[in-house]
């Protein structure tokens, strides 16, 4: 079907074998494999951080905002501009989503003038998202202001592991740090993700919150450091298992290089598209933040035909994509918000388009795709 997809698994016999083991092994779940990945990921972190693998990004969120006892008559901020992802956890926990718009056409993550300007009384959290791997510029203003105004601050960064900011890694800003491992994620398990946490007691609850409130694991009585188990608080199923944390394991040392890779590709899409109509954001990053190049989003020229641009892409063969639709256009979500109270991202999603990207690309490929972009638009 593509010659050129979005996005490729950077997979190889590494995963299979680690898989296999996992079988030939015969504890399929929370077993050792998931703490080893937690320890793992927690270094690949650092400051200390706790983490917790877990069923998928969006159990990680649902966790995350029930772990601050966010609920019904609580507002939540949330970037106008993210996966749908966010915007439904908050609903689902009966709060009120309250969306910040994006910063400009250049920098589409939100602004700490964004936030502030939609802060209340009921302002319970806020959820940051680093877009397309690019840390949000503001995050450490961010996170004074939530500390200083009682405020739960979430990063969700399903976008962006290993994104840093003068060398702290993003997800270590926040109270609550949110990972997806979907397969389309720089780490990619298939379904999977992660919340960390610099807070010890906050560690315990989401602990509780991922596997019914239990204070023993089965493998403690398989191990018979247990008998029984007590249950400390109403919890959810959202555990990971081994194969899983296997795959994690062997994602997680490819991360970096692989990021390095994508920062490669991205640097070359942006030298090709240099001079042209097209405009690809955070090319003036400043110089102490460090992305890890999610995925490759372009801005077309005012008034371009985006369905066309995309039919011609087709026509060659390679793969584009839309992140993301905005939520008003959404059946459930049109009544809840309107584009006119987030003019920057409404101008985004209108003219947004994402080219492939993914660690084993050429940069013939990147080639292929800039010069079908340009003659599509002339
Ligand atoms: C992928 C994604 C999620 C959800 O993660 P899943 O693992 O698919 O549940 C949440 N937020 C953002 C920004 C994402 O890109």
């Amino acid at each position: 079907m593509w010659d050129i997809q979005l996005f490729k698994l950077n997979f190889d016999d590494l995963e299979v074998k680690a898989v296999s083991d996992v079988v030939a092994g015969g504890w399929l779940s929370m077993g050792e494999k998931i703490i080893s990945f937690e320890e793992s990921f927690g270094d690949f972190l650092g400051d200390g951080a706790h983490c917790k693998a877990v069923a998928n990004g969006t159990a990680a969120l649902h966790m995350a905002l029930l772990a601050l006892e966010v609920g019904r008559g609580d507002e939540v901020i949330i970037p106008s501009l993210t996966f749908v992802a966010d915007v439904n956890v908050v609903n689902l926990v009966g709060a009120k989503p309250i969306l910040a718009d994006a910063t400009s056409l250049s920098d589409w993550n939100m602004s700490l003038e964004s936030i502030e300007k939609q802060i209340t009384e009921r302002t319970k959290a806020v959820i940051v998202v680093h877009y397309a791997g690019y840390p949000c510029r503001d995050i450490v203003a961010i996170s004074q202001l939530c500390r200083d105004r009682g405020i739960g601050l979430i990063e969700d960064v399903a976008h962006a592991p290993g994104a840093k900011i003068a060398g702290k890694v993003c997800g270590t800003f926040g109270d609550i740090g949110c990972f997806s491992f979907f397969s389309n994620k720089n780490l990619s398990i298939g379904e999977g993700g992660m919340v960390s946490t610099l807070d010890p007691e906050i560690n315990m609850k989401l602990g509780y919150l991922r596997s019914h409130g239990m204070t023993t694991l089965t493998l403690d009585r398989h191990k018979g450091r247990a008998i029984t188990y007590d249950v400390a608080q109403p919890g959810l199923n959202y555990r990971m298992d081994e194969m899983r944390a296997a795959i994690g394991l062997v994602q997680l040392d490819k991360l970096p290089a692989a990021n390095v890779r994508r920062g490669e590709l991205t640097d070359r899409y942006r030298s090709n598209l240099h001079d042209s109509s097209v405009l690809v954001p955070f090319s003036k990053q400043a110089s102490n933040l460090q992305s890890v190049y999610h995925i490759l989003p372009v801005l077309l020229p005012k008034g371009a035909d985006r369905v066309a641009v995309i039919g011609a892409l087709k026509e060659n063969r390679i793969q584009s994509s839309i992140h993301y639709p905005p939520f008003w256009d959404f059946s459930s979500y049109k009544d809840q918000f309107s584009p006119d109270d987030s003019p920057i991202t409404a101008e985004i999603c209108n003219r947004q388009l994402t080219l492939p990207l993914f660690p084993t690309m050429t940069d013939g490929e990147v080639d292929q795709v800039t010069e079908a972009l340009l003659e599509a638009l002339r």
